[in-house]
């Protein structure tokens, strides 16, 4: 790495870029003097790094919203463009794929899905994410950037290369899926992947049920069961980034087999077979869980015991990381909102009474999309790292580029 107080004064100068524009990302609209106030540097520089923002085209003026005026003169704000860069999300599921075009700021602006097909090699599974890409990309601004596509996978994803080491319910071992999206693609491109949980946790924090709230879980149920957790305003990834496993807590001595090798774990009772199970679904209905729970208006009987054990093992999760906030997404979304005495009474019955007082329950505030978006985000990070950088790796034909 060079050094000299020149390339200092860059390195400063281009991460106070990406901290402003990570600021604009998270508020939508801000004025000047909120920019001044929060990053602590005077109104010429801030004014000099909103000028070259929109130089970079990522983010325009915006007159100050009519209800946001102070005394005095109001600042004028800044907003992020439109048509400016963006980024491709993945949701992939156990049986189907979601993709979707967000744009800087979090706003969705094209999507699409299909049924992911059974293939333990994954370039199936591939080629059906690459069309989905084509289709959301196809109806973007002709040269607006695309800075990188983010993939969230309901398994172990290694942080230091976005491995997949272990899809359980996709039943992938060791896939670099990563590079089989790009080969699918015929585009070389910024590529991330994350665990869905892990994900879900980081959208609701930035922009959902959580945003001011620094100590939270989210928890997943996509077939299989996990958690996103996030301390002291920091992910909680462990060594490798395969923390967050909740799914395998010890909970029925008595209990069946997993497919991790143990017995009794917490997912084999709340785990999508097993609910599916006992309302007695067809084993192809399994991934569809949350749809099925969707619709209906009342629990019925089958289901109480079920959230009566979710209750419980929250318990202990609410022992180990004494959050504030635990967000039941995916089907626990519609399973926590049919049985929500129940699932508390079983975290009464196992929570430590100090750790219960001070967490509360609640539903996503992105409802299904926190994975989605915390997928967008994940792979936006570059950008508010340093947005110089992160341009000259986008694509500013992708549209053409895709279709040929
Ligand atoms: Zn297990």
């Amino acid at each position: 790495m060079r050094t000299g107080t020149g390339t200092n004064q860059e390195a400063v100068r281009r991460h106070n870029l990406g901290t402003l524009l990570r600021h604009v990302h998270d508020s939508g609209e801000v004025s000047r003097a909120e920019l001044t106030g929060r990053m602590g540097l005077n109104r010429s520089t801030i004014a000099a790094l909103v000028t070259e923002l929109e130089t970079l085209g990522l983010i325009e003026h915006a007159s100050p919203a009519a209800g946001r005026r102070s005394a005095g003169r109001p600042s004028a704000g800044v907003r992020i463009r439109e048509d400016g860069p963006y980024v491709v999300a993945v949701d992939l599921g156990v049986d189907h794929a979601v993709v979707a075009r967000v744009g800087l700021g979090g706003r969705i602006w094209h999507r699409a899905a299909a049924p992911i097909p059974p293939d333990p090699e994954a370039w199936l599974a591939g080629s059906t994410i690459a069309t989905l890409v084509r289709q959301v990309v196809s109806l973007s601004p002709a040269d607006a950037p695309l800075l990188g596509i983010g993939i969230a996978v309901p398994g172990l994803v290694r942080r230091s290369d976005g491995l997949i080491r272990h899809a359980p319910n996709l039943g992938w071992h060791d896939v670099s899926f990563g590079s089989i999206v790009l080969a699918a693609l015929a585009l070389d491109v910024p590529i991330a992947l994350g665990n869905d949980a892990d994900l879900g946790a980081l959208a609701e924090h930035r922009r959902g049920a959580a945003v001011g709230i620094d100590d939270l879980v989210y928890l997943s149920g996509n077939v299989g069961v996990g958690a996103g957790v996030i301390i002291g305003g920091n992910r909680l990834e462990g060594v490798a980034g395969y923390a967050g496993e909740v799914g395998h807590l010890h909970h029925d001595p008595r209990g069946g087999p997993c497919h991790c090798g143990s017995r009794g774990c917490w997912e084999t009772v709340v785990g999508a077979p097993a609910i599916a199970e006992a309302l007695r679904c067809p084993a192809d209905q399994v991934a569809r869980l949350g749809e099925i729970l969707d619709a209906m208006t009342t629990a019925p009987r089958e289901l109480r015991p079920i959230a009566a054990d979710l209750g419980r093992g929250l318990g202990a999760v609410v022992n180990i990381f004494n959050p504030s906030v635990v967000i039941l997404g995916g089907y626990f979304l519609p399973l926590f909102r049919l049985c929500r005495s129940e699932v508390t009474a079983g975290l009464g019955e196992r929570a430590l009474v100090p750790a219960r007082e001070s967490v509360r329950l609640c539903l996503p505030g992105l409802g299904n999309d926190s994975v989605l978006l915390g997928a967008a985000e994940m792979a936006m990070e570059p950008v508010f790292v340093d947005p110089v950088a992160s341009l000259a790796d986008a694509i500013t034909d992708a549209p053409a580029r895709l279709a040929g």
